[in-house]
């Protein structure tokens, strides 16, 4: 039994207004099965604009699956995915950036041997070369496919000729590092991996801002971070929330997500055991004992 559906999940007037916001990410039926391991099996739920909608549930309940299935990263077997109206179900990853959609990974992607500015700037040119035609690989951007490749594969991709075959794009991704300063702090210059782990996952979040997107999708924004560390990512997430980001989170520490969900799905074998508010929801008997019988 859910511990409140669509209907009475609304409890603070805060929340009433968030549910009449215009419907940015609509899902349904949303599956995915490994070798007939039901990974996320028929989900459905609607991401309104500026709200913070977050999963929790037991390692192995579906919500990376789920992350990767809205962001091109795998194919759904069955199921909707709207973002803004539009359908992206099937979408490559490219592809579902360039309808506005951005991420970050469960364990955080940023290329080390590139400058925090770099990484950064891989996010702005993902903003700018959106809207060209793709015809044909050599016609996108060197850029905009090396956040998709592994760290090997960044490191074949030397930034300097990088940046002479967009020189066009340079100046613009300059400007906007620039602007992105005061958030990269004295360490814009360093090569990430002399970052923190905290530093490294915020720059990853820098650059899935940069671009400019309709939907953030975070997966486990604190995974391995201490208790103040978690609590800086606390103060950055809460600050995107009141610039108004339309954020589905992915995390496992509890008083964080009730900290900053309007509404929380808890998942358990790739089902949404219960959904509402997050109170309600951490309190909810089912959520409990997944928690209790499966947490690691
Ligand atoms: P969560 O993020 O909630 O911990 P996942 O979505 O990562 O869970 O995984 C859900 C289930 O699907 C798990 O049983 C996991 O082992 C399985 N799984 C995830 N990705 C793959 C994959 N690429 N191949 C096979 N099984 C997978
Ligand atoms: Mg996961």
């Amino acid at each position: 039994r859910p511990a409140a559906d669509a209907g009475d999940a609304t409890s603070a007037g805060a929340r009433d207004a968030v549910a009449d916001r215009p419907i940015v990410l609509h899902v349904e039926g949303l599956a995915k099965s490994f070798e007939g391991l039901k990974a996320v099996d028929g989900i459905s739920f609607d991401l309104h604009r500026g709200e913070v909608l977050s999963i929790i549930g037991p390692n192995g309940s579906g919500k990376s699956t789920t992350i990767n299935l809205l962001s091109g990263f795998l194919k759904p077997d069955a199921g909707t995915i709207k973002l803004e109206g539009r359908s992206i179900a099937g979408l490559s990853a490219p592809e579902t950036s360039a309808h506005g959609l951005a991420r970050t990974f469960q364990n955080g992607r940023v290329f080390g041997s590139m400058t925090v500015a770099q990484n950064v700037a891989l996010g702005y040119h993902k903003k700018l070369t959106a809207n060209r035609p793709a015809r044909g690989l050599q016609r996108i951007p060197v850029l905009r496919w090396i956040p998709l490749l592994g760290e090997a594969a960044a490191s074949l991709v030397p930034w300097p000729s990088v940046r002479r075959e967009n020189r066009a794009v340079a100046g613009h991704v300059d400007a906007e590092i620039e602007r992105f300063a005061e958030r990269l702090g004295p360490r814009r210059d360093d090569a990430a991996y002399t970052l923190s782990y905290a530093n490294r996952r915020r720059t990853e979040i820098a650059r899935a801002l940069v671009s400019g997107p309709t939907l953030l999708l975070l997966d486990e924004p604190t995974a391995g971070m201490n208790q103040s560390e978690t609590a800086e990512m606390l103060h950055v997430l809460q600050r995107l929330k009141a610039q108004g980001h339309t954020i589905l989170l992915v995390e496992h520490k509890i008083e964080l997500v009730t900290a900053l969900s309007d509404r929380v799905l808890a998942m358990d074998g790739g089902r949404i055991i219960a959904q509402g508010d997050p109170d309600e929801v951490r309190r909810d008997p089912q959520v409990v004992e997944a928690y209790l019988g499966k947490r690691r």
